[in-house]
């Protein structure tokens, strides 16, 4: 099925030649609706409350750093901002997003489309479903089939009737610590999505820790090729380098999309999260990130390995104060040059490993 898109890119203004792709973030959110996990309970604080409903400011930026709700953070709807935003990215050398805002996260085929023609950069549609405050209210009973027949549908024929088709399968929203039987029946629809497209799967966690082999485990039982799954939001395991070189030497991707990502975790531990412990505004862990990356490399996965930021609250914006769209290509990837990353080796993380991933392969 989609017989002339193998070989190809499938951007939201159609087929692309893998040629024509450059430096390329592989995960962020132009456009996305994202409050829906964060929303308050009854019992809430009154300030709390009043801190919900405000617009972001300078004056209540420093709360939303530290991770206390304001709703108006957690969307990005403005298609003129995104413009301006993704300017900076494209002044930067920047070629070409993946717009990983899946099914129920606000996902938009027609602004992404608009925005591509106001920029020029190529843009990459998401598929699947993110986590499970923003699965249909009839996830439980939905069977793996039905769920299957979707993703197909959203990479070969278009998303939500606009004939614009996703080009990824991703974000595809994987918790775990357990798994639960919803977010098994995601890895295994994307799996046989990806199988029966030759379309990538790109993963929010894939699991926590080591549960990412069992959740490779399950795309393989589904005859998915491991070679098409990309492990995201990897910086939290960026300090134990032999779990990623587990999951490399099965053939999947290592990607670190965190990156520049103000308010994003601070330790190592994806657990640290729950205790409090990496409460910080700022990441600690881009330099863990770039230490990890040349043990990576050492060990022969230079093509396994991407990069990006995954902008997806107005706090990453540079309008906010962020580091926004651009913070790799500006600054990480000449601190992994200074590390002794060769340009070629970098070429590959932001060019060639990208163009590999979203280049559509021949059904299996
Ligand atoms: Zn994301």
């Amino acid at each position: 099925m989609n017989k002339e898109a193998v070989g190809k890119i499938v951007t939201v203004l159609g087929l692309v030649e893998p040629e024509a792709v450059g430096p390329t973030m592989m995960h962020e959110h132009i456009f996305i609706d994202f409050w829906r996990d964060k929303a308050l309970g009854f019992n809430a604080p009154v300030t709390d409350v009043d801190l919900w409903d405000q617009k972001l400011t300078l004056e209540n930026l420093h709360l939303a750093r530290d991770r206390k709700h304001v709703k108006d953070n957690y969307m990005l709807t403005d298609e003129n901002r995104g413009i301006k935003e993704l300017n900076y990215f494209l002044n930067a050398g920047g070629s070409t997003v993946v717009d990983v805002t899946s099914i129920g996260l606000g996902r938009d085929p027609k602004a992404l489309q608009r925005v591509s023609l106001a920029t020029g950069l190529n843009i990459v549609m998401g598929a699947g479903w993110y986590q499970k405050f923003y699965h249909p209210s009839d996830m439980d009973t939905k069977t793996v089939e039905e769920l299957t027949e979707v993703i197909v549908a959203d990479v070969t024929e278009g998303v939500d009737g606009s004939k614009v088709r996703s080009g990824i399968i991703g974000e595809v929203g994987i918790n775990g610590a357990p798994l639960t039987d919803n977010e098994v029946k995601s890895v295994r629809a994307s799996a046989r999505a990806s199988r029966q497209t030759g379309t990538a799967i790109s993963f929010h966690n894939g699991g926590t820790g080591r549960e990412k082999l069992e959740v490779a485990g399950i795309v393989g039982e589904e005859g998915a090729d491991l070679n098409r799954v990309v492990f995201g939001h990897s910086n939290t395991n960026a300090g134990d380098v032999s779990l990623l070189l587990e999951l490399l030497d099965l053939g999947t991707y290592i990607q670190f999309d965190t990156l520049g990502r103000v308010g994003a975790p601070m330790a190592r531990y994806p657990n640290a999260h729950d205790t409090g412990a990496n409460r910080m505004f700022q990441s600690a862990n881009d330099v863990l990130v770039a230490e990890a990356i040349p043990q990576l490399i050492e060990a022969g996965f230079e093509d396994r390995i991407l990069l990006s930021q995954d902008v997806c609250m107005k706090m990453h914006l540079k309008a906010y104060g962020g580091t926004g769209y651009s913070y790799v290509m500006e600054k990480f990837t000449p601190y992994l040059r200074y590390l002794g990353v060769t340009d070629a080796q970098v070429d590959k993380m932001l060019t060639y490993n990208p163009r590999r991933v979203l280049t559509r392969v021949a059904p299996m």
